[in-house]
């Protein structure tokens, strides 16, 4: 199966701080969750992707929060610089990949403004997590791609079993 995943999750240096969200080198994984994560890996074709890079945004960048989550969004940097066309960019770039490779399913990494698939920070720059997704997750999941996040990469073994 064919699975788009946050490039930072594959231990690529592009988040905002210029570091990673390897999921093979956190200690709060369970080795059973790891080794289950290299599985998925090794038996299916893994698309890395980054939104804020793929959207014209610099390692390292300013941190940014969804300010308003609904059409017509906002999005600015803690510098209150306006990036929504970068998040916009970003997410777009994302569907036209699985469009054009078919990819039916993503791991996104929780909680960002763009990945985050459940939770996004509330858009005040004081930590506080809300309901909500980034750009990306929901511009995918709008268009049938099945979304997970790395705590749900069990759900996602099962997804894939079922839909082999
Ligand atoms: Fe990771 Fe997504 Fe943020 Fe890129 S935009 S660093 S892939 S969480």
């Amino acid at each position: 199966m064919k699975i788009l995943i946050s490039s930072c999750l594959l231990g690529e240096d592009v988040r905002y701080d210029g570091n990673n969200s390897s999921i093979a080198f956190t200690p709060s994984f369970t080795f059973s969750i790891k080794e289950l994560f290299m599985d998925i890996l090794c038996e299916n074709e893994i698309y890395s992707f980054c939104p804020e890079v793929a959207g014209g945004l610099p390692v390292p960048r300013a941190s940014s929060e969804i300010i308003k989550n609904d059409k017509p969004f906002i999005v600015k940097n803690e510098k209150g610089d306006d990036v929504t066309i970068n998040f916009l960019l970003g997410a777009k770039k994302a569907l036209d990949i699985c469009k054009e490779e078919n990819i039916k399913v993503a791991l996104l990494k929780a909680k960002s403004p763009s990945c985050g698939n459940k939770q996004i920070y509330d858009g005040t720059f004081s930590s506080k997590l809300i309901d909500g997704q980034g750009l990306t997750a929901r511009l995918l999941e709008e268009n049938g791609v099945k979304v997970f996040n790395e705590n749900e990469i069990k759900d996602l073994a099962k997804f894939i079993k079922t839909n082999k």
